[in-house]
């Protein structure tokens, strides 16, 4: 019965999807935000031979989740003014 469990196992060893899966995925953080009415989750994603993207969800109890897909600079411009934000909103 434990001798198939590894064929669920994704062949890239960064991905977390298990079973089959068209998109691989590897979920870096997924936190509850803002009064427990936001789930935001960032994970790196890759769908065929294309390169790895960042995909940033948001979702509310009450709301479909909303996906944005950014390239590896954007992101990088994303995190860089959420930290600059951060840090001017605590002072
Ligand atoms: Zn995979």
């Amino acid at each position: 019965m434990t001798a198939t469990a590894s064929n669920d196992e994704c062949a890239l060893k960064w991905c977390n999807e298990a079973g089959e899966h068209t998109e691989h995925r590897q979920y870096l953080t997924s936190l509850v935000a803002w009064h427990q009415t936001w789930l935001v989750g960032v994970n790196v994603v890759q769908s065929g031979g294309e390169p790895l993207y960042v995909e940033l969800t948001a979702t509310t109890r009450f709301s479909p989740p909303a996906t944005v897909t950014l390239r590896p600079d954007e992101a990088e411009a994303v995190g860089q003014a959420l930290i600059e934000a951060a840090a001017r909103s605590v002072r």
